[in-house]
């Protein structure tokens, strides 16, 4: 059986049992206060805080886990990357308050205080710069220590700004950008990394679904050469009579979900006809 670490609570921890879900990997058996549980086949999942998982997967007590690049890096351990799941994706930025006198991260001086919760990071990122500064570690709430006078800048996360807005804190400049990743345990034998592979591939093509929707319709035949434009698809659509003497066919193509409002449009004024659009469950290209 193989473990996978996943997050136990937080905002990583629903979007993962979805995707799991909807790969086929249903999360089972699962109480409030259950460890671990049952997700289908060969993988057990077992779930721990997000910010243990990098040293669960590391030591090898789960052969693969999720959580965000942010963790993975600032537990600074060796892991395999294997996918990236594209949500919770966040930026690690400085960040400070006017009266700081920081506005480019140029004008951060030797000797001022940083908070943070990523002390790893951000005193790498400030050595790499030759700036040095003195990181104060916290566990969370980072944009208060201006206010509380423990810090003069923060390195902290965000996704929307909301949150530094409000603590009256302006983004200075990027660490790293984040968001869910797979990783592997570096160790796995080649049972391990070949079941672990096909959990990839499973994951990655929900991932490519999401994106995308099914079309299909009945278009004049006359019109064919300009639906192809509106229709790329991945190899062009395919083309399929229609029983009708001949002036319609049906095109079925993967369309971008993004544009799907005005590929619509576009059949439409070609003459399109029974245009029909469905959700896609997996796409393995
Ligand atoms: P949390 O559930 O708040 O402990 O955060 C767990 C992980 O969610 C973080 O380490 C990030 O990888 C990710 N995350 C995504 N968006 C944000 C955000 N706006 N603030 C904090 N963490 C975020």
């Amino acid at each position: 059986m193989l473990k996978i670490a996943l997050p136990n609570k937080g905002r990583l921890s629903e979007e993962v049992r979805e995707l799991f879900n909807d790969a086929g990997l249903e999360v089972r058996g699962r109480g409030e206060r259950a460890l671990t549980a049952s997700l289908g086949g060969e993988f057990e999942a077992i779930f721990v805080r997000a910010q243990d998982i990098p040293e669960f997967v590391a030591d090898g007590a789960a052969q693969a886990g999720v959580t965000g690049w942010d963790l993975v890096n600032e537990a600074g351990r060796e892991l395999e990357s294997l996918l990236d799941l594209e949500f919770g994706r966040c930026r690690l930025v400085v960040a400070a308050r006017d009266e700081s006198g920081v506005v480019r991260v140029e004008d951060v001086k030797d000797g001022m205080r940083v908070a943070s919760c990523f002390p790893r990071l951000t005193q790498g990122y400030f050595q790499k710069r030759g700036q040095r500064v003195t990181v104060v570690p916290v566990s969370g709430a980072a944009e208060i220590a201006p206010h509380l006078g423990i810090a003069d800048i923060v390195v902290d996360l965000t996704s929307t700004g909301s949150t530094l807005k409000m603590n009256g804190l302006r983004e200075v400049s990027t660490v790293l950008e984040s968001s869910a990743r797979l990783m592997a345990y570096p160790g796995n034998g080649v049972d391990a990394r070949r079941s672990l592979e096909e959990l990839t591939q499973a994951l990655a093509s929900v991932l490519a679904a999401r994106g995308r929707r099914y079309l299909m319709a009945n278009v004049p035949r006359t019109s064919l050469e300009q639906v192809r434009e509106v229709l790329p698809g991945l190899n062009g659509p395919t083309v399929v009579d229609v029983m009708d003497g001949g002036n319609f066919v049906a095109v079925h193509a993967v369309v971008s979900s993004r544009t799907i409002y005005r590929t619509v449009n576009a059949l439409k004024a070609l003459g399109g006809q029974g245009i029909l659009v469905t959700r896609i469950e997996r796409l393995m290209a």
